[in-house]
């Protein structure tokens, strides 16, 4: 475990890796602002301050890393694709340039036979090409950003053309859209990958919950999905990992509509939010897989699987500055109740502070024990 990891980014998944490289003595050197929630967990000179997008910073922790990875896939690939001459960059940078611009990764899927939402570029942010994209894939459908989009920024629900001119208005400052046919789903779905130097692996499925597009809840396993499509998930997320290059971890969102087809969503080169359950859950965390998987580590599918079924809840910024200290002491008086802060200090209305996990022997029993602390963060105050 002698190899140095360079991490681009330095938020709360990059704070989370850190914490699972602690434990086994792997040098993390992460590049972000001084200071950011991934630093303030990691006391060595290895840093770099500055941007992930930022060339010259980028070769500084190339030169002082042996594998570098992403902990966000807004990164400047053009750069990786430079310091991959002489840096192990993992997972590759065609994967995250391909992955980065959400409409080449589903047409990408979509050549590898991946079931995706039907999807249409708009040549340019206007009325006229959104309904010329409406006549193809229908109405509703949702207008999408193709790049720097995450928490639904960058996302437009078009319900009837009555809703094109905010649309345009709303996302046209952003020239790359494109239109998405609306998925009519059942329930949301997720699947952590993890592929290796010679394996895809996956986590269990789990069950996500948005509201106003940004992640709420993770329910592992997902509930009321049988033996069969919990299987399917993986297959199919599975699937559309290997059909990307290098080694990771990968976020595999879904859609399970209601004739029970499953559609990926999209996927994200990294660890992701819908993972987070694993540090309690699993034997072995997304953050230790992705670590391992890099670093050609050993890692069976017993290190993925699920020890007890588990709740994970985000916590949001609210209206006040501490709100996110405030549902943490609230959570403190709950019994099974594993508290993440990611130390970014003061909370903007929705960002993500932090999240809670429930695990119990049942799902049922997790579900009462969160209960209380759903209704507090819906209604804001105790
Ligand atoms: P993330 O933070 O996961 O990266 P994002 O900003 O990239 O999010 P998406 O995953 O594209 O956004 O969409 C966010 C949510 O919006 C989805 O989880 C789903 O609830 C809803 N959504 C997205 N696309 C569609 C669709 N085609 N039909 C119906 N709902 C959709
Ligand atoms: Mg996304
Ligand atoms: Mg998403």
């Amino acid at each position: 475990m002698d190899k140095r990891v360079g991490v681009l980014g330095g938020g709360q998944l990059g704070r989370m890796l850190v914490e699972a490289a602690n434990l086994l003595e792997i040098r993390v050197n992460l590049l972000d602002a001084p200071n950011s929630s991934a630093k303030q967990v990691s006391n060595h000179d290895g840093h770099v301050d500055g941007s992930f997008k930022e060339a010259q910073a980028i070769k500084k922790l190339a030169a002082q890393s042996d594998v570098l990875t992403v902990e966000i896939e807004h990164v400047d690939t053009y750069m990786l694709e430079d310091v991959a001459k002489t840096a192990d960059v993992q997972p590759s940078w065609k994967t995250i340039r391909t992955i980065q611009d959400k409409y080449l990764q589903k047409e990408h899927l979509q050549r590898y036979g991946v079931a995706t939402a039907q999807s249409v570029a708009l040549k340019g942010p206007s009325k006229a090409e959104l309904s010329a994209a409406s006549r193809t894939v229908g109405l509703p459908l949702m207008l999408k950003s193709r790049k720097e989009a995450y928490d639904g920024r960058g996302n437009f629900t078009v319900k009837s053309t009555d809703d094109f001119e905010p649309a345009i208005q709303a996302l046209g400052g952003n020239q790359d859209l494109y239109a998405e046919k609306w998925a009519n789903f059942k329930i949301e779905l997720a699947v952590m990958v993890v592929k290796t130097k010679d394996q895809v692996l996956s986590f269990p499925t789990v069950e996500t919950i948005h509201e106003n597009s940004i992640c709420k809840l993770v329910y592992a396993p997902a509930r009321g999905v049988s033996e069969i499509i919990n299987k399917r998930a993986q297959e199919l997320a599975r699937k559309a990992v290997a059909c990307f290059w290098g080694k990771g971890v990968f976020g595999v969102e879904m859609f399970l509509l209601p004739d029970d087809t499953l559609l990926i969503n999209e996927i994200a080169p990294r660890p992701h939010n819908s993972g987070h359950y694993t540090i309690e859950a699993c034997p072995v965390s997304q953050y230790e897989a992705h670590l391992r998987a890099i670093l050609d580590l050993p890692l069976d599918e017993q290190d993925l699987e699920l020890r007890e079924p588990a709740i994970m809840l985000n916590i949001l910024g609210g209206d006040a500055p501490d709100s996110h200290r405030q549902f943490a002491a609230e959570a403190l008086k709950h019994r099974r109740t594993k508290i993440h802060l990611y130390g970014k200090g003061q909370a903007r209305k929705g960002r993500k502070m932090g999240h809670i996990t429930v695990c119990a022997p049942t799902m049922s029993e997790a579900e009462n024990l969160i209960q209380p602390m759903i209704d507090y963060a819906d209604r804001g105050k105790p």
